[in-house]
């Protein structure tokens, strides 16, 4: 018997991720973005036009803000000799200025002063999350999941999404958060006891992406209160959300 489960072991090999920040991703995947040289105005008026989430920033030069970036790679096709993505996954932060990326920038800073110190006192080595789908399509919350899979298994570093909030030490928002949502989530918020963070998952989550301006929309709870890391990504990657969470808790 367990001959043949000896067996089955090898032929499935190693299937979780041994070092989680040092993982590397396939080239394929589009992470952090990469400006080798500013376009010249006549293509950052056309790249202005192909960007479907308003993404391209001009104030104090040309930048790619990531928060509100689907990662479409139309810039990049526009511009090939100037703008790439990089497979750099490392690309949470919590400070919104910094995930505006512009040329030379080669990795995606985080405020090591802007934490909150009751954070790593708190919960450096247990924390749990309660995840709230604020209108999200599904994508985000799959990789969410998959950050708890026998892949990444955020587990080992004490993290882990509970089903109350009641139980949790932080909510995370994916999702523009829509109007039907607005009330779930300040009832969800409510619920969870102090102190407390507040994670952004997704390009929707952090800016509205594609659905910004739409009316079914209502993002005023996050005037309301402070965000303790974005994370970006469109979906974020699982390693894009566990390495956020390891900075912010100083791991
Ligand atoms: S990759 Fe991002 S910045 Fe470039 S066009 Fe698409 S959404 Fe806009």
């Amino acid at each position: 018997m367990i001959i043949k489960e000896l067996k089955i072991l090898k032929q499935h090999g190693i299937q979780y991720v041994p070092d989680l920040k040092e993982a590397v991703l396939t080239p394929l995947f589009r992470g952090r973005p990469l400006i080798k040289e500013d376009p010249a105005d006549p293509e950052i008026e056309k790249i202005i036009k192909l960007c479907p989430s308003d993404a391209i920033v001009t104030e104090g030069g040309f930048g790619i803000d990531i928060g509100k970036c689907v990662f479409c790679k139309e810039c990049a096709l526009s511009c090939p000799d100037k703008i790439d993505f990089t497979n750099d996954y490392k690309i949470s932060t919590n400070d919104k200025n910094n995930l505006i990326v512009r040329k030379g920038d080669t990795e995606i800073k985080f405020s090591e002063t802007s934490v909150r110190p009751e954070i790593r006192k708190l919960f450096k080595n247990a924390l749990k999350l309660r995840q709230v789908s604020a209108g999200g399509d599904n994508s985000c919350e799959f990789e969410l999941n998959a950050a708890g899979n026998v892949n990444f298994d955020m587990g080992r570093y004490g993290i882990e999404f509970v089903a109350s909030p009641r139980h949790a030490d932080g909510i995370v928002i994916t999702g523009p958060i829509t109007e039907n949502m607005s009330e779930a989530l300040q009832i969800c918020w409510d619920a969870t006891p102090g102190p407390k963070i507040i994670i952004l998952v997704g390009t929707d989550a952090i800016s509205g992406g594609m659905f910004a301006k739409s009316p079914a929309v209502n993002r005023k709870f996050l005037e309301k209160y402070p965000v303790d890391l974005y994370v970006p990504g469109n979906p974020a990657h699982p390693l894009t959300f566990i390495n956020g969470l390891l900075r912010l808790l100083g791991k």
